[in-house]
C-alpha cells in the first residue's frame, strides 16, 4: 500500500491498493467457479480450488445495508457508520465517511482514511464515502 505519513496502525493495509486518488481492494477470484472473496485467500471457499487469482476491485460499489454504531469499541470513536458494500462480486464491511447511515443502493467509492484512534496513533483503514457524482453506473463492474 502506498501511503502518506500515517502515524498509527493500518487495518487491512495488506489488502489496500492505491493508485493516485483511486483506491481498490485486493480480492480473490476463483478460476473454477468464478467465486470472489474478500479478504483474499489461497483457496476458494465455495469449491476448494486453489486455482485462484488475486485481482483488484472497482473503485466504486453500492451500499447494501448501513447502520450507525452508537455503542462500540472506544477506539472507533462512536457514534460511527458502518456499511456492507457490494463491489466487484464481493460484499465488504467498511466504515463510512458520514454521520448518517446510507440508504441501500447508494453509490459509494473506496478511500483510505482514519477510522479511529489508539494509544499508538490514528487507526487508518479502507472506508467508503458517498460517490461524488453519478459515474457510479460502473459500480461493481470490473468483475
Ligand atoms: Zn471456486
Amino acid at each position: 500500500m502506498t501511503q502518506n505519513a500515517v502515524a498509527g496502525p493500518v487495518i487491512g493495509g495488506e489488502w489496500i491498493h492505491q493508485d493516485g486518488d483511486h483506491t481498490t481492494l485486493k480480492i480473490t477470484r476463483c478460476r473454477e467457479c468464478e467465486g470472489a472473496w474478500f479478504p483474499p485467500r489461497p483457496v476458494c471457499s465455495t469449491c476448494m480450488s486453489s486455482d485462484v487469482d488475486e485481482v483488484l476491485t472497482a473503485t466504486r460499489g453500492t451500499a447494501y445495508a448501513s447502520t450507525v454504531v452508537r455503542i462500540g469499541p472506544a477506539a472507533f470513536r462512536p457514534p460511527y457508520v458502518l456499511s456492507y458494500v457490494d463491489i466487484s462480486g464481493v460484499r465488504i464491511l467498511a466504515h463510512v465517511e458520514s454521520d448518517t447511515a446510507l440508504d441501500p443502493d447508494t453509490p459509494v467509492e473506496l478511500r483510505v482514511g482514519s477510522v479511529g484512534s489508539a494509544e499508538n496513533g490514528e487507526l487508518t483503514s479502507y472506508l467508503v464515502a458517498e460517490a461524488a457524482d453519478d459515474i457510479a453506473a460502473v459500480a461493481g463492474g470490473a468483475r
